[in-house]
């Protein structure tokens, strides 16, 4: 496989998928700027070796042309952060002069390729009567017309480098489709899709051992193929947040009015088993915060997480549960965590949350390799600024979990292959 490091972009066009779907204010004005100064080292890269670049990317989801999810808007500042001007291309299909005209060091930024239907290969406009028959018929028709899309894109330019694992797991015309269009050795992942493949793996293939994953968040019904994926990989497994009180109660606990999915509990019983068969300790919690409402100012109390009164719900993890599960995570050299152990958002709940957060820390100061990601958890270590002291915090929600799950990552399989 290629590697962007080793490749010399002197003179060569590259086209760069990268992930630049921010978010925009009211005026338009970038509000978060992380995702596109995470693709930054890829592109001065290849600059500074004296090629150009053309930038692809979508924002947002729109449904065919739309000025609110231009990336227009962006231009200036990507220019900014660039430190080179860039030029726009209005029409992403239409932008082959603008690239053939590129010179060393120049960089062209497409419009919104999610303005065609082709980028992602769905038909757009089916009238909702619309029979099977003519489902089936659009969807030829766009596999086909994405085809002559995916191959215009590719034309544009010498070599393909991917650095948006953002929509790895998609299956898009210029996320996996175009590989196809280049040389082996002339498609790479970018530095950013590069740090996220050899986080992942350190978490999937080559694990450290004890090997630890902490899932939280609010349902067992999201994360159950994660859950299952892992139970064969992990030493220890803790299971927090609430879907807590799905395992409690599937178990015989009073759960008062927790949260819970009464159509998962004999799944959550199968998971216990499942665990003892393998050999997998599963860590659930032994006490609660509960509170009499779902508010920050709610009252509460600790109580044994089994015996939460009617008209209380556990919002957090109580203390014995906290020291249970910061021993486990302190005794581990491979981390990986995705979901809060309560609702980390209110203050007054986010103990737990922040204590895993800050034992995650510590194990990785002591050489344990932690990787961070998919959705809440990101939020819950910047809100605790603990973001630098773990080993990586993932940019990619979906394709974080989907790689978890241990499917293929399209994205990643177009540039392995
Ligand atoms: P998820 O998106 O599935 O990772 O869930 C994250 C959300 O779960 C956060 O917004 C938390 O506030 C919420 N959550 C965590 N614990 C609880 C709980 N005990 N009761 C209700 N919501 C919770």
């Amino acid at each position: 496989m290629q590697s962007i490091d080793k490749y010399n972009f002197a003179g060569k066009k590259a086209f760069v998928r990268v992930d630049f779907n921010v978010p925009l204010g009211e005026n338009f004005n970038i509000t978060d700027d992380t995702r596109i100064r995470a693709a930054l080292p890829t592109l001065k890269k290849i600059l500074s070796d004296g090629g150009s670049v053309i930038i692809g990317s979508h924002l947002g989801r729109p449904k065919g042309v739309d000025e609110k999810f231009s990336l227009k808007h962006i231009v200036n500042h990507v220019s900014e952060l660039l430190g080179v001007p860039v030029q726009f291309a209005e029409d992403c299909m239409k932008a082959g002069e603008q690239a053939a005209a590129l010179k060393p060091g120049e960089v062209l930024l497409l419009e919104n390729l999610r303005f065609y239907a082709e980028e992602e290969g769905k038909p757009r406009g089916l009238a909702e009567d619309a029979t099977d028959e003519e489902k089936k018929a659009a969807k030829a028709a766009i596999k086909e017309s994405q085809k002559e899309f995916t191959k215009t894109l590719a034309s544009y330019a010498d070599c393909y480098v991917n650095d948006a694992f953002g929509t790895a797991h998609r299956a898009h015309a210029s996320t996996a489709l175009i590989a196809e269009y280049f040389d082996t050795n002339d498609k790479m992942f970018g530095y950013l899709m590069g740090k996220e493949v050899d986080a992942v793996n350190k978490v999937m293939k080559d694990i450290q051992r004890p090997f630890t994953a902490i899932m939280g968040g609010s349902k067992v019904s999201s994360k159950i193929e994660i859950i299952e994926n892992l139970l064969s990989k992990v030493d220890n497994l803790i299971i927090t947040g609430g879907m807590t009180y799905t395992f409690t109660k599937a178990k015989g606990g009073k759960i008062g009015d927790s949260i819970v999915e009464d159509d998962k509990l004999e799944l959550a019983l199968n998971l216990i088993e499942k665990a003892k068969e393998l050999g997998v300790n599963l860590v659930l919690a032994v006490d609660a915060k509960i509170a009499d409402s779902f508010s920050n100012d709610a009252k509460t109390e600790f109580v044994p997480v089994d015996q939460i009164p009617d008209g209380w719900q556990g919002l957090d993890i109580g203390p014995e549960t906290e020291k249970m599960f910061v021993e486990v995570i302190k005794a581990s050299k491979t981390i990986l965590w995705n979901g809060p152990t309560g609702v980390f958002e209110f203050d007054n709940f986010s103990h737990g949350s922040q204590s895993v957060g800050e034992a995650i820390a510590e194990a990785t100061k002591n050489g344990a390799f932690s990787l961070v990601g998919g959705g809440d958890s990101v939020a819950c270590v910047n809100k605790f600024g603990l973001a630098d002291q773990v080993s990586y915090v993932s940019t990619g929600g979906g394709a974080l979990l989907e790689a978890i799950e241990g499917k293929v990552l399209p994205g990643i399989a177009a540039i392995e292959k």
